[in-house]
Protein backbone atom coordinates (compact mmCIF):
# COMPACT_ATOMS: atom_id res chain seq x y z
CA UNK A 1 0.00 0.00 0.00
CA UNK A 2 1.33 3.34 -1.17
CA UNK A 3 -0.44 6.75 0.72
CA UNK A 4 -0.81 9.18 -2.44
CA UNK A 5 -1.49 12.92 -2.08
CA UNK A 6 -5.24 12.53 -2.55
CA UNK A 7 -4.51 10.16 0.63
CA UNK A 8 -3.19 12.64 2.82
CA UNK A 9 -5.52 15.17 2.26
CA UNK A 10 -8.32 12.75 3.32
CA UNK A 11 -6.48 12.28 6.39
CA UNK A 12 -6.51 15.75 7.13
CA UNK A 13 -10.30 15.89 6.78
CA UNK A 14 -10.60 12.65 8.84
CA UNK A 15 -8.55 14.68 11.75
CA UNK A 16 -10.92 17.49 11.58
CA UNK A 17 -14.15 15.51 11.15
CA UNK A 18 -12.50 13.95 14.61
CA UNK A 19 -11.60 17.05 16.38
CA UNK A 20 -15.04 18.25 15.25
CA UNK A 21 -16.64 15.27 16.96
CA UNK A 22 -14.76 15.06 20.06
CA UNK A 23 -14.47 19.05 20.26
CA UNK A 24 -16.64 18.85 23.48
CA UNK A 25 -14.25 16.04 25.25
CA UNK A 26 -11.32 17.60 24.81
CA UNK A 27 -12.61 20.60 26.06
CA UNK A 28 -14.01 19.33 29.00
CA UNK A 29 -10.31 17.27 29.49
CA UNK A 30 -8.86 21.00 29.34
CA UNK A 31 -11.26 22.55 31.77
CA UNK A 32 -10.24 19.64 34.40
CA UNK A 33 -6.48 20.33 34.28
CA UNK A 34 -6.11 23.66 32.19
CA UNK A 35 -8.06 26.46 30.93
CA UNK A 36 -10.74 24.89 28.94
CA UNK A 37 -10.31 25.65 25.34
CA UNK A 38 -8.30 22.78 23.69
CA UNK A 39 -11.08 21.60 21.62
CA UNK A 40 -12.08 24.73 20.76
CA UNK A 41 -8.71 25.72 20.08
CA UNK A 42 -8.18 22.53 17.51
CA UNK A 43 -11.42 23.01 15.99
CA UNK A 44 -10.79 26.30 15.01
CA UNK A 45 -7.45 25.77 13.70
CA UNK A 46 -8.78 22.72 11.73
CA UNK A 47 -11.23 24.46 10.19
CA UNK A 48 -8.97 26.78 8.84
CA UNK A 49 -6.47 23.91 7.06
CA UNK A 50 -9.75 22.79 5.38
CA UNK A 51 -10.33 26.15 4.33
CA UNK A 52 -6.68 26.15 3.03
CA UNK A 53 -7.24 22.69 1.79
CA UNK A 54 -9.79 23.11 -0.26
CA UNK A 55 -8.82 26.56 -1.22
CA UNK A 56 -6.31 24.48 -4.18
CA UNK A 57 -3.70 21.88 -4.30
CA UNK A 58 -0.15 22.28 -3.18
CA UNK A 59 3.24 20.95 -4.85
CA UNK A 60 3.40 17.95 -3.08
CA UNK A 61 2.77 15.82 0.26
CA UNK A 62 5.81 17.83 2.12
CA UNK A 63 4.48 21.42 0.90
CA UNK A 64 1.21 20.28 2.14
CA UNK A 65 1.64 19.32 5.12
CA UNK A 66 3.54 22.63 5.76
CA UNK A 67 1.14 24.65 4.62
CA UNK A 68 -1.17 22.81 7.26
CA UNK A 69 1.29 23.64 10.11
CA UNK A 70 1.55 27.31 8.98
CA UNK A 71 -1.86 28.02 9.41
CA UNK A 72 -2.32 25.96 12.58
CA UNK A 73 0.27 28.21 13.82
CA UNK A 74 -1.79 31.59 12.91
CA UNK A 75 -5.19 30.43 13.51
CA UNK A 76 -4.33 28.95 16.73
CA UNK A 77 -3.50 30.16 20.06
CA UNK A 78 -1.77 28.82 23.31
CA UNK A 79 0.62 26.05 23.56
CA UNK A 80 -1.69 23.68 21.29
CA UNK A 81 -1.20 25.61 18.03
CA UNK A 82 2.51 26.08 18.02
CA UNK A 83 3.18 22.72 19.10
CA UNK A 84 0.54 21.04 16.41
CA UNK A 85 1.76 24.05 13.70
CA UNK A 86 5.38 22.31 14.55
CA UNK A 87 4.17 19.29 13.79
CA UNK A 88 3.02 19.14 10.70
CA UNK A 89 5.79 21.16 9.85
CA UNK A 90 8.42 18.88 10.62
CA UNK A 91 6.09 16.37 8.82
CA UNK A 92 6.26 18.48 6.13
CA UNK A 93 10.12 18.88 5.47
CA UNK A 94 10.69 15.19 6.19
CA UNK A 95 8.43 14.35 3.15
CA UNK A 96 9.29 17.35 0.72
CA UNK A 97 9.14 16.74 -2.70
CA UNK A 98 7.13 13.43 -2.30
CA UNK A 99 4.01 12.24 -4.26
CA UNK A 100 3.58 9.05 -2.60
CA UNK A 101 4.51 7.68 0.82
CA UNK A 102 5.40 4.29 2.00
CA UNK A 103 5.70 3.12 5.96
CA UNK A 104 9.07 4.50 5.82
CA UNK A 105 8.30 7.86 4.68
CA UNK A 106 5.72 7.50 7.48
CA UNK A 107 7.86 6.51 9.97
CA UNK A 108 10.46 9.37 9.02
CA UNK A 109 7.53 11.91 9.27
CA UNK A 110 6.45 10.93 12.51
CA UNK A 111 9.91 10.56 14.31
CA UNK A 112 10.60 14.22 12.71
CA UNK A 113 7.14 15.36 14.13
CA UNK A 114 7.90 14.18 17.65
CA UNK A 115 11.74 15.47 17.44
CA UNK A 116 10.08 19.22 16.71
CA UNK A 117 7.86 18.81 19.07
CA UNK A 118 10.27 18.00 21.46
CA UNK A 119 12.65 20.96 20.37
CA UNK A 120 9.86 23.40 20.77
CA UNK A 121 8.20 22.16 24.01
CA UNK A 122 11.04 20.43 26.02
CA UNK A 123 8.31 17.60 27.04
CA UNK A 124 9.66 14.63 28.12
CA UNK A 125 7.84 11.17 28.38
CA UNK A 126 6.07 10.86 31.34
CA UNK A 127 5.19 14.94 31.42
CA UNK A 128 1.65 14.57 30.66
CA UNK A 129 1.63 15.86 27.11
CA UNK A 130 0.66 14.66 23.74
CA UNK A 131 4.35 13.56 23.63
CA UNK A 132 3.01 10.80 25.74
CA UNK A 133 0.76 9.50 22.89
CA UNK A 134 2.91 10.29 20.27
CA UNK A 135 6.08 8.80 21.41
CA UNK A 136 4.74 5.71 21.44
CA UNK A 137 2.70 5.95 18.71
CA UNK A 138 6.20 6.37 16.72
CA UNK A 139 8.34 3.89 18.38
CA UNK A 140 4.92 1.11 17.54
CA UNK A 141 5.57 2.20 13.58
CA UNK A 142 9.56 1.91 14.17
CA UNK A 143 9.12 -2.00 15.00
CA UNK A 144 6.58 -2.73 12.81
CA UNK A 145 9.26 -1.36 9.87
CA UNK A 146 12.31 -2.81 10.97
CA UNK A 147 9.56 -6.26 11.80
CA UNK A 148 8.58 -6.18 8.23
CA UNK A 149 4.71 -5.26 9.17
CA UNK A 150 2.30 -4.06 6.13
CA UNK A 151 1.97 -0.40 6.14
CA UNK A 152 -2.16 -0.65 7.47
CA UNK A 153 -0.75 -3.15 10.05
CA UNK A 154 2.19 -0.81 11.08
CA UNK A 155 -0.63 2.08 11.36
CA UNK A 156 -3.48 0.01 13.60
CA UNK A 157 -0.40 -0.63 15.99
CA UNK A 158 1.03 3.21 15.97
CA UNK A 159 -2.78 4.28 16.94
CA UNK A 160 -3.26 1.43 19.56
CA UNK A 161 0.11 2.88 21.16
CA UNK A 162 -0.98 6.09 20.74
CA UNK A 163 -3.72 5.22 22.70
CA UNK A 164 -2.58 3.17 25.39
CA UNK A 165 -0.23 5.95 26.04
CA UNK A 166 -3.31 9.04 26.26
CA UNK A 167 -5.00 6.75 28.69
CA UNK A 168 -1.38 6.43 30.69
CA UNK A 169 -1.41 9.95 30.84
CA UNK A 170 -4.40 9.75 33.14
CA UNK A 171 -2.56 9.08 36.92
CA UNK A 172 0.39 11.30 35.64
CA UNK A 173 1.53 14.75 37.71
CA UNK A 174 1.86 17.07 34.51
CA UNK A 175 5.45 18.80 34.14
CA UNK A 176 4.82 20.95 31.25
CA UNK A 177 2.07 23.61 30.17
CA UNK A 178 -0.67 25.08 32.27
CA UNK A 179 -1.19 21.75 33.60
CA UNK A 180 2.11 21.90 35.38
CA UNK A 181 0.49 24.63 37.73
CA UNK A 182 -1.77 22.19 39.49
CA UNK A 183 0.90 20.00 40.51
CA UNK A 184 -0.11 17.10 42.06
CA UNK A 185 -4.12 18.09 41.32
CA UNK A 186 -3.58 17.44 37.74
CA UNK A 187 -3.05 13.38 38.55
CA UNK A 188 -5.88 11.16 37.90
CA UNK A 189 -7.08 13.42 34.38
CA UNK A 190 -6.36 12.30 30.98
CA UNK A 191 -4.19 14.81 29.15
CA UNK A 192 -5.84 16.81 26.30
CA UNK A 193 -3.70 17.08 24.13
CA UNK A 194 -2.67 13.82 24.25
CA UNK A 195 -6.17 12.69 23.78
CA UNK A 196 -5.89 14.89 20.23
CA UNK A 197 -2.93 13.02 18.90
CA UNK A 198 -4.34 10.05 19.36
CA UNK A 199 -7.29 11.53 17.22
CA UNK A 200 -4.28 12.36 14.97
CA UNK A 201 -2.61 8.67 14.67
CA UNK A 202 -6.68 7.10 14.73
CA UNK A 203 -7.59 9.21 11.80
CA UNK A 204 -4.55 8.26 10.12
CA UNK A 205 -5.26 4.42 10.58
CA UNK A 206 -8.48 4.09 9.72
CA UNK A 207 -8.83 6.47 6.38
CA UNK A 208 -5.22 4.25 5.17
CA UNK A 209 -6.50 1.23 5.54
CA UNK A 210 -9.92 1.85 3.96
P1 LIG B 1 -3.07 25.97 26.28
O1 LIG B 1 -2.45 25.05 27.29
O2 LIG B 1 -2.19 27.11 25.93
O3 LIG B 1 -4.45 26.36 26.66
P2 LIG B 1 -4.18 23.93 24.57
O4 LIG B 1 -5.25 23.82 25.60
O5 LIG B 1 -4.62 24.04 23.17
O6 LIG B 1 -3.17 25.12 24.92
O7 LIG B 1 -3.25 22.62 24.63
C1 LIG B 1 -2.97 21.98 25.84
C2 LIG B 1 -2.15 20.73 25.54
O8 LIG B 1 -0.89 21.11 25.02
C3 LIG B 1 -1.81 19.91 26.78
O9 LIG B 1 -2.84 18.98 27.06
C4 LIG B 1 -0.52 19.21 26.39
O10 LIG B 1 -0.76 17.95 25.80
C5 LIG B 1 0.06 20.12 25.35
N1 LIG B 1 1.26 20.81 25.85
C6 LIG B 1 1.31 21.88 26.66
N2 LIG B 1 2.59 22.24 26.86
C7 LIG B 1 3.37 21.35 26.17
C8 LIG B 1 4.78 21.19 25.98
N3 LIG B 1 5.65 22.02 26.53
N4 LIG B 1 5.18 20.17 25.18
C9 LIG B 1 4.29 19.33 24.61
N5 LIG B 1 2.96 19.44 24.76
C10 LIG B 1 2.50 20.44 25.53
MG1 LIG C 1 -5.95 25.05 27.03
Amino acid sequence: MDVSYDDVVRWIRAFAAEVGTNKEQLTELDAAIGDGDHGINMDRGMSAVLGKVDAGPQEDIGALLKAVGMTLVSTVGGAGGPLYGTLFMQMGTALSGKAVIGLDDWTAALDAAVSGVQARGKAEPGDKTMIDALIPGRDALKSALVGGASFEDALKRSADAAGQGMRDTVPLVAKKGRASYLGERSAGHQDPGATSSHLLLEAAAETWAA
